[in-house]
């Protein structure tokens, strides 16, 4: 398993060459950055419920037809994707004002949104990021106009799906970022969701009491975030390894 050559390393993220032509393997690692990497620390067993997370909410979204990267997951870190190109923008979605829109346009966060709103940025680490335009991402050739479109539907439907998912889990999905990828079929391409979608990716509130449960308890140093993210998975109706009632038999684990 070490020989497996490594494709790309990424924060939290390593993708090794997949067993057969068109794949990956995408391993989860416990690392937390923020602030584009100017603050660093490693949370034990973060890996491991992101990588179930991303799971269960990608296996929901191929069950309502949102085309994406997910085949599989191999084991506690690892799932097997397909290989995509990827887009170098990031998708936000925001249903709540809070993080950087707050700053930048003084609303309190918490503050409901009229409309669901879209933002992009371009995924440069040296550049921090940087907000863009849909005028940035045709001129610059990251993106046709076309694979927009098919990004911001996507980005709607991931949205609405996911309000829902988490709305019956008393959880409210403030805001949350996707990456998308080309998929190259044949002579068909396609444009699918990738990436991972998890507490590292999304804002989430408790419904009742708005605690943060998502990876704001690191940005802000609020402590708690592995508790969160269990409680995230368990809200979800997702069973760890390690999680198994003291006292029962074996699992199958799938
Ligand atoms: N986000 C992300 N990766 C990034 C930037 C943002 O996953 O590199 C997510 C973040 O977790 C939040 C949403 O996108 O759910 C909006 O983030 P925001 O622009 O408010 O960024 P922040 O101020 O948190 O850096």
């Amino acid at each position: 398993m070490n020989r497996r050559r490594r494709i790309y390393e990424g924060k939290a993220k390593v993708l090794y060459e997949g067993p057969e032509p068109g794949t990956l393997i995408q391993h989860f690692k416990d690392d937390a950055t923020a602030f584009n990497n100017q603050k660093i620390d490693r949370i034990d067993g973060k890996g491991v419920l992101n990588n179930r997370i991303s799971e269960f909410v990608f296996l929901r979204l191929n069950e309502i037809g949102i085309p994406n990267h997910f085949i599989r997951r191999l084991n506690m870190r690892e799932q097997l994707i397909r290989e995509v190109e990827i887009i170098p923008v990031e998708v936000v979605v925001r249903n709540i004002a809070a993080g950087s829109l707050s700053k930048r346009l003084g609303l309190e966060e918490g503050t409901a949104l009229p409309r669901s709103v879209i933002e992009f940025y371009y995924k440069n680490d040296e550049l921090d990021d940087p907000m863009v335009s849909e005028e940035h991402i045709t001129a610059f050739g990251w993106a046709n106009p076309q694979e927009i479109d098919d990004m911001m539907s996507l980005a709607i439907r991931v949205n609405d799906f996911l309000s829902g998912l988490f709305l019956g889990a008393g959880i409210r999905l403030v805001d949350f970022k996707i990456e998308c990828g080309r998929l190259f079929e044949g002579d068909l391409m396609r444009i699918v969701v990738a990436d991972e979608i998890s507490p590292d990716s999304c804002r989430l509130w408790d419904i009742e009491t708005n605690e943060k449960m998502d990876k704001d308890r690191f940005r802000r140093e609020m402590g708690g975030m592995l508790e969160a993210y269990q409680e995230v998975a368990k809200r979800l109706g997702i069973m760890t390894q390690n999680e198994r009632p003291v006292g029962s038999g074996p699992t199958l684990v799938q």
